[in-house]
C-alpha cells in the first residue's frame, strides 16, 4: 500500500508508560485510569469522566443511566454506525431514524423536530411500531468530526423534554460556537453526556476503549457502579491499601472498565491530542486544495462556526459526471495502492433495521442518496505530504479517465 487507510500513530512516550504501567504490577482499572479520567475531563471541559472499555459500553451505560426502558423511543441518526442505535436495542427500546442534513450529513435538526413534533401529535412516523413508549433521549453523531447543531438540539431537548446524549466517537478535539462572536464550545461539554472512542482508528486510541463524560455527579455515579458489576462505589479499590474488603451489588451490571495498560496509552495519546488533529488538519488541507477544483467530487466542509476533528475525509462522487460506480472507483484506487473506506450504509438500509421496522430506503432520502457516492479518503496524522499528493493525484486521474459518456 503507498497510502493504507490509516495508520495509528504510537510513540516512544506511549510505549514507555504501557511498560511502567506492566512494571508497576497493576494492570486492570487503578491509579492510571483514575488520571485519564481526570485529564480527558478536564480537556473537554466537563465536570465527570467514566472510563470504559469502548465508546459502545459509554451509550450503553448512557441510555441506562438517564433511564432508559423497555419500549421507550431514542431518536438517532440513520448515518452512522452500528454501535449508536443497537445500544438502544439492548434495552428492547426503540431507535427512531432521523435524516441527515445535506451539508454535513450530521442528523439534521430540522427533521429531528418534524419527527419528534410527529410523535407528539400521535402521527405517523417511518418504522414506528403500534406500540411503544415515550420519547426519552435522541443522540446525535458528530459525523466524521464536526459537530452537529448543538444549540438547536438542546432547544429540541428542552422543549421536548428528552435527554441529549452525543456520540462523540469522532472528535477530540472538535469545537463549535452559537456565532462568530461566541466563545467557542468543546465536544463533551454540551449534552447531558458525551461519549468518545478510543478505538484503534479514532482520533486518540487506547486499542479499544470509551469516555462517558458528564457534568452530572448522578449520571457519572450511575455509569461508574454499572461498568463495574454494580458494586457500590470505587468498588475497583478494594484491592489497595485505602479501599475495603467490604463491597455491596446494587445493581446487576456489566464489565465495562478500562485497563491500566489501556489508559497508560491514552494518558500519552491524550498529551499529543492537539498535536495529532493539527497533523489530521494538514491532511485535510492538503487534500482539500489539491481537489477543490475536481467538478466530479464535492468535498467535506468545515462549517463557519465549527472547528472539525479531521477523524473522517469522506468524499460524495458526482455520479452524474462520472462513467464508473463508486464500487470501481475504490478498485481503482486499491489498484493505485490507496486504502478507502465507506462511511456508512445508512442503518434504516441493513437487513435488521428492514425486517424489524418495515423501513424503506426513501424514508430518509438524503442519506439514501448520500450512500452511493461515498468514498472515506485516507486521513491520519502520520499521512506524509508525498502520500497526500499521491492520493489527488490518484482521485484526479480516475476521474480523467473515466468521463460520463
Ligand atoms: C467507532 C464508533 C462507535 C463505537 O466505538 P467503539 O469504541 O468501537 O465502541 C460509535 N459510534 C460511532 C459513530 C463510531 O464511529
Amino acid at each position: 500500500m503507498r497510502v493504507p487507510f490509516f495508520t495509528p500513530d504510537i510513540s516512544e512516550s506511549e510505549i514507555q508508560e504501557v511498560v511502567d504501567c506492566l512494571r508497576s504490577g497493576w494492570l486492570t482499572t487503578g491509579p492510571r485510569t483514575k488520571q485519564f479520567e481526570e485529564r480527558f475531563a478536564e480537556y473537554v471541559g466537563a465536570k465527570y469522566a467514566v472510563a470504559l472499555n469502548s465508546c459502545t459500553a459509554a451509550l450503553h451505560l448512557a441510555l441506562e443511566a438517564i433511564g432508559i426502558e423497555r419500549g421507550d423511543l431514542v431518536l438517532v441518526p440513520t448515518f452512522t454506525f452500528a454501535a449508536t442505535a443497537e445500544v438502544v436495542r439492548y434495552f428492547d427500546a426503540i431507535p427512531v431514524f432521523v435524516d441527515a442534513e445535506p451539508t454535513t450529513l450530521c442528523m439534521d435538526p430540522e427533521a429531528t423536530e418534524r419527527c419528534l413534533t410527529a410523535l407528539q401529535r400521535g402521527d405517523k412516523v417511518p418504522g414506528l411500531p403500534s406500540e411503544h413508549g415515550p420519547v426519552k433521549a435522541m443522540i446525535p453523531v458528530h459525523y466524521g468530526g464536526q459537530m452537529v447543531d448543538v444549540d438547536r438540539f438542546r432547544a429540541l431537548a428542552q422543549r421536548f423534554d428528552i435527554a441529549l446524549l452525543e456520540d462523540a466517537a469522532h472528535t477530540l478535539p472538535a469545537y463549535c460556537r452559537s456565532n462568530a462572536g461566541a466563545p467557542w464550545r468543546s465536544a463533551g461539554s454540551t449534552a447531558d453526556i458525551t461519549c468518545f472512542s478510543f478505538y484503534a482508528n479514532k482520533c486518540i486510541t487506547t486499542g479499544e476503549g470509551g469516555m462517558a463524560v458528564t457534568d452530572r455527579q448522578d449520571l457519572a455515579d450511575r455509569m461508574r457502579v454499572m461498568s463495574l458489576h454494580g458494586m457500590s462505589k470505587d468498588a475497583w479499590k478494594r484491592f489497595t491499601a485505602s479501599g475495603s474488603w467490604y463491597y455491596e451489588i446494587v445493581a446487576p451490571g456489566f464489565k465495562y472498565n478500562l485497563t491500566d495498560i489501556a489508559a497508560a496509552i491514552g494518558l500519552k495519546q491524550l498529551e499529543r491530542a492537539n498535536a495529532l488533529w493539527q497533523e489530521r488538519r494538514r491532511v485535510a488541507s492538503a487534500l482539500s486544495e489539491g481537489l477543490l477544483d475536481v467538478p466530479e467530487i464535492e468535498l467535506p466542509v468545515e462549517l463557519s462556526d465549527r472547528q472539525h476533528s479531521w477523524h473522517l475525509f469522506p468524499i460524495r462522487l458526482r455520479l452524474e459526471k462520472l462513467g464508473i460506480d463508486r464500487a470501481a472507483f475504490i478498485e481503482e484506487l486499491k489498484a493505485a495502492g490507496i486504502g478507502s473506506s465507506v462511511h456508512w450504509m445508512p442503518l434504516h438500509m441493513h437487513p435488521y433495521y428492514v425486517d424489524t421496522y418495515g423501513y424503506s430506503a426513501e424514508d430518509f432520502p438524503v442519506a439514501a442518496a448520500a450512500w452511493p457516492r461515498l468514498v472515506s479518503l485516507p486521513i491520519f496524522p502520520l499521512m506524509t505530504a508525498e502520500q497526500c499528493g499521491i492520493v489527488v493525484d490518484v482521485v484526479k486521474d480516475i476521474v480523467r479517465r473515466h468521463p460520463r459518456r
